[in-house]
């Protein structure tokens, strides 16, 4: 029985990779040129950020917004990008910047483009840390992902000397970091972008990093995520004292932003939960969606993987 269940979860798993790569191979012939990312920006003093990527590939690791906060006692790192190689590419950015020690990581989400570079800054002596949920959702997924990360557009070149390295430190609702200088705090708003996301902020600065729970020019990743709370997870940041905030991906943000990525849900949830029931061609779903939603440059891939995922189940 156990088995069975197993094997089937697995062939889900392959179906919706091959559904997602499906879509990124279409956008990828019609663009050729893959920009790369080309050092973090400065937001406030000692908080760094890669920010406002363009064009999104596996190779960038989707324009994920990796960043890190500095204190006395050392560095705290939000997300790992996607592969061994995109660590090294941000610890080479990193030490730009500063040679203190790493001391944690966050990972903000169980998802490969912010966690996949985890084993490379364990190396460098850091202490892992996410929710009770992302780590359980990486004990899950990221080995199947990783083994098959070519669905995802990735090459065996682009994932060389990647290995899956899981949390070694969880919480559920809150946690907070001490750098001496600098008090960074994570927060649980419950299931939104998945039910393992969190928020990293840092209350004196007024700076929020809101990993996936915020895309910004992006098509977001829907397919695991819980609307209804996602929402309240929006409402929720809306009402913290933060004037900058970071989005999982896309450009420095701000509360408008927020309100617009709850526009975007509840648009996409509300036409893609009516068309779904009437019909089961993703393709024509998809194009009334992207109808009725507003318009965004990067990711447009992303609507139909949600229809399919989400909401065809297929
Ligand atoms: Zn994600």
């Amino acid at each position: 029985m156990k088995k069975v269940f197993v094997r089937s979860i697995f062939v889900v798993f392959l179906v919706l990779f091959f559904a997602v790569a499906n879509s990124f191979a279409l956008t990828q012939k019609q663009k050729h040129k893959v920009p790369v990312q080309s050092g973090l920006t400065k937001i406030a003093d000692n908080v760094y950020s890669y920010v406002d990527v363009k064009g999104g590939s596996p190779r960038n690791s989707f324009g994920a917004n990796a960043g890190i906060i500095i204190g006395k006692k050392g560095i705290v790192v939000i997300d790992t990008l996607i592969s061994s190689n995109e660590a090294k590419r941000f610890i080479k950015d990193i030490r730009a910047i500063t040679d203190k020690p790493v001391k944690y990581v966050v990972n903000t989400h169980s998802h490969l483009d912010h966690t996949f570079g985890n084993a490379d800054f364990r190396r460098l002596g850091a202490v892992i840390i996410s929710q009770e949920n992302c780590k359980k959702n990486m004990e899950k997924n990221s080995e199947a992902a990783l083994k098959n990360a070519g669905a995802f557009g990735l090459t065996e070149k682009d994932m060389e000397g990647t290995r899956i390295v899981y949390p070694v430190l969880t919480f559920n609702d809150r946690m907070e970091i001490d750098l001496g200088d600098q008090k960074v705090e994570l927060i649980y708003p419950g299931p939104s972008h998945t039910d393992g996301s969190i928020l990293v902020y840092l209350p004196d600065k007024k700076i929020l990093f809101a990993g996936d729970a915020l895309f910004t020019n992006y098509h977001p990743f829907m397919a695991e995520g819980n609307i209804e709370s996602w929402i309240k997870a929006l409402d929720f940041i809306l009402k913290m004292d933060a004037d900058i905030i970071i989005p999982g991906h896309g450009p420095v943000s701000g509360k408008k932003d927020v309100e617009e990525m709850k526009e975007y849900l509840t648009a996409f949830d509300k036409k893609a939960g009516e068309l779904s029931s009437q019909s089961q061609d993703a393709d024509f779903i998809a194009a009334e969606i992207r109808k009725a939603l507003p318009q965004r440059p990067e990711g447009e891939w992303m609507i139909k993987a949600n229809v399919r995922m989400k909401y065809l189940k297929k």
